[in-house]
């Protein structure tokens, strides 16, 4: 920082060849340089909104949004009009694909008629959206102030491309590279990642040195896992100074690859991280296998390449994976046939189901293939949201408070503009709502239509028809007339917990009372009484929480036992709410209900010892020698502290299945941890001599 002192002898005249002096040293690549040159221009002028926006600017290019935005808001404040400084925040909030970016671009345009800029945002923005109508007209509305706009002729040239047609305006472009990024822009985001990567080669191709583009290349190459290219490309950007996060995290990214270990067959990849790839291996490729095999036949057909699952541990690994950013709320990402998803063990134990997520990603690489990427995002998510409860109902989410508040207040969107929801959230619950709402449609049309009309709807989006005209030749019905229905369906099945809320979280607090005050059997009544308005509620401080905690106070177990029944039965993953209804059940007799209700929690969070313990005994008991072989082998991948005892039951569980070799190997393994492990010593006798045949 510069003392204030200089600022003194800065006439008008030092200040203009100062700006320009910043401007070359920005120029130069000497943003530091620049910066300082803005500051003392500043701390020259405080009052002249210019030099707050033109370093909010040199911010802004050079990554830090966060402080630009600052920089455009002191312009602002001196000069309410300056709309440079209004586009500036524009084009912030639009980055952060936030609702105000609207606003900001439109009081740009008002406060200069001749900012095309501003128009040319406004079509960005709508073709986000899929707002074909409006990104047109703004990009008309930009040409008509400046012929050469390059990003409106690169929205047109976007809203060609992208319904298949050939363009008279890529031509337009010529050699300007920044158009070409803004089309694979369009394209990576409709999820068209090969016509992405072309259209970033094109723009490299015309504008070598534009970084950012080889940036995105580089990103984009990474999601279909073509590393080596990808590295290439990201390095170049790194060493040419452009280091923005997204380049910074995927190239560490990268680096952490060789912490992951790939297990592959003729049709699939998963690759896992070491520290825990052998326990969660088997379960993986057990569910994988049944996907492929119940998608082949339901979407009528194979996939032609090997589908790859990346499984990640630290949750901020995978979102750099995906987005090449940290803080994504999702749990899983497909890219063509490639998927990205979170472990179990990067989510808290419970609140995240990782089979429903592989079933939910891998419709979308089964959807995906079929439209060859032309499909709307609300109905590729509300499909692969079906899949998730159509293969178990206790599946899937669950409907959350933020949901019923959105039904109540009408503010689930029509058919025609759900998209929006996905992209442009107006409200911060709006991204959960619309995956809910797709998901609802497609329950919907399968319920009125048909399982098979969904299909049908794949194939008529394939032909890259846009929504309206796929619900109306396939549905036969106006769109509006679907929104109508629809919603009524809706209404009906919501109605008695939208109409009961108050009354439900009133008797939740009520219950809470009465267990403090021991008062167990009002508990109880009042539990039951209003467990019927909010069914689906299954989080912490759930009904069905207080009511068994209310039984088991009363030492009646088998309430208890129908308590935590309902609770399973409805969605309910807590893992130690889990546990303590088998246990329950197999105190009460019931090994085959105690074991159902533990393998629930395999396809929640199987990274749990105590968890394969408890169920391998259960299922030897039970019979399913086959089933105590698999817990039992994950109980010993887990290297659980006694590793005589785990041996011992995996060599117990080889001996049931009639495999005495592998029971033999165990039972030594046993030995070798515990050697006078009496019960091993006998069991290593029982499947030697004999069964060496
Ligand atoms: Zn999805």
């Amino acid at each position: 920082m510069r003392p204030v002192l200089i600022a003194l002898v800065f006439s008008c005249a030092l200040s203009a060849q100062s700006l320009q002096r910043a401007q070359a040293l920005w120029n130069a690549h000497d943003y530091e340089g620049a910066n300082t040159e803005l500051m003392a221009l500043i701390a020259a002028h405080p009052e002249n909104a210019e030099y707050h926006f033109q370093r909010g600017k040199l911010f802004e290019e050079r990554f830090d949004a966060e402080f630009a935005a600052k920089l455009y808001q002191e312009a602002l404040e001196i000069n309410p009009k300056h709309a440079g400084a209004m586009l500036g925040m524009a084009r912030i909030a639009a980055e952060n694909f936030d609702p105000k970016a609207k606003e900001f671009a439109k009081q740009a345009a008002d406060a200069d008629p001749k900012l095309y800029e501003a128009h040319e945002l406004l079509a960005r923005i709508a073709l986000e959206d899929d707002n074909h109508k409006t990104a047109n007209e703004e990009a008309d509305a930009a040409l008509a102030i400046s012929a050469n706009a390059v990003q409106a002729i690169a929205i047109k040239a976007s809203l060609d491309l992208l319904s298949d047609k050939e363009s008279p305006w890529v031509a337009k472009l010529g050699s300007n590279g920044k158009g070409y990024e803004t089309i694979a822009y369009f394209f990576v985001i409709n999820r068209r990642y090969e016509d992405g990567i072309a259209y970033y080669r094109k723009a490299i191709a015309a504008t070598p040195d534009l970084w950012s583009a080889h940036s995105q290349l580089g990103i984009n190459l990474m999601r279909l896992a073509r590393e080596g290219e990808a590295r290439q490309e990201l390095e170049l950007a790194f060493n040419n100074h452009y280091r923005d996060k997204p380049t910074v995290n995927t190239l560490t990214l990268m680096d952490s690859y060789n912490r992951f270990k790939t297990f592959e067959t003729p049709t699939t990849a998963i690759k896992l991280n070491k520290k825990e790839a052998d326990v969660l291996y088997p379960y993986f490729q057990t569910e994988l296998d049944k996907i492929i095999a119940t998608y082949n036949k339901k979407y009528e057909t194979k996939l032609t390449v090997p589908v790859q699952i990346e499984v990640y541990p630290d949750h901020e690994d995978f979102a750099v994976r995906t987005m090449g950013m940290p803080g994504l709320g999702a749990l899983g990402v497909t890219f063509n046939n490639i998927i990205a998803m979170d472990s179990p063990s990067g989510r808290a134990p419970g609140s995240f189901h990782w089979a429903s997520t592989l079933w939910h990603e891998m419709s979308h690489v089964y959807v995906l293939t079929l439209t060859n990427d032309r499909v709307p995002r609300w109905f590729t998510e509300g499909l692969a949201v079906h899949e998730e409860t159509a293969i178990n109902a206790d599946w899937g989410d669950r409907m959350i408070p933020d949901v019923l508040a959105a039904i109540r207040d009408k503010k689930l969107l029509p058919v025609a503009e759900i998209d929006r929801g996905f992209i442009h959230p107006a409200f911060p619950a709006q991204v959960i709502v619309s995956y809910y709402e797709a998901g609802k449609m497609c329950d919907y049309i399968s319920q009125r239509w048909g399982e098979k009309k969904l299909l049908d709807m794949v194939h008529a989006f394939a032909k890259n028809v846009p929504t309206v005209d796929v619900i109306r030749q396939q549905l036969g019905i106006e769109p509006e007339a679907f929104d109508k229905d629809f919603l009524a369906v809706i209404d009906k099945e919501t109605a008695s917990t939208v109409k009961g809320f108050k009354d439900w979280t009133e008797g939740i607090r009520a219950i809470n009372q009465f267990m403090k005050d021991g008062k167990f059997d009002e508990a109880i009544a009042k539990g039951r009484a209003i467990e019927g308005l909010y069914p689906d509620y299954v989080e912490n401080g759930s009904v069905y929480d207080f009511v068994a905690e209310a039984c088991l106070k009363k030492n009646d177990k088998p309430c208890a036992i129908e308590e935590l029944g309902r609770y399973s039965k409805i969605g309910g993953r807590d893992p130690e709410t889990m546990k303590k209804y088998a246990k329950l059940l197999e105190e009460a007799g019931k090994p085959k209900e105690a074991a159902a209700a533990l393998e629930r929690l395999n396809y929640i969070y199987p990274l749990d010892a105590e968890l394969h313990h408890s169920l391998g005994g259960l299922l030897l008991q039970t019979g399913d020698a086959a089933g105590a072989v698999r817990e039992y082998q994950a109980l010993v991948d887990m290297h659980p502290i006694d590793a005589a005892d785990s041996h011992y039951n995996l060599a117990r569980a080889f001996k049931a299945t009639g495999q005495k070799d592998k029971a033999r190997e165990e039972a030594v393994l046993a030995l070798e941890a515990a050697p006078n492990f009496k019960p091993a010593q006998k069991l290593l006798l029982e499947v030697s001599g004999d069964g060496e045949k």
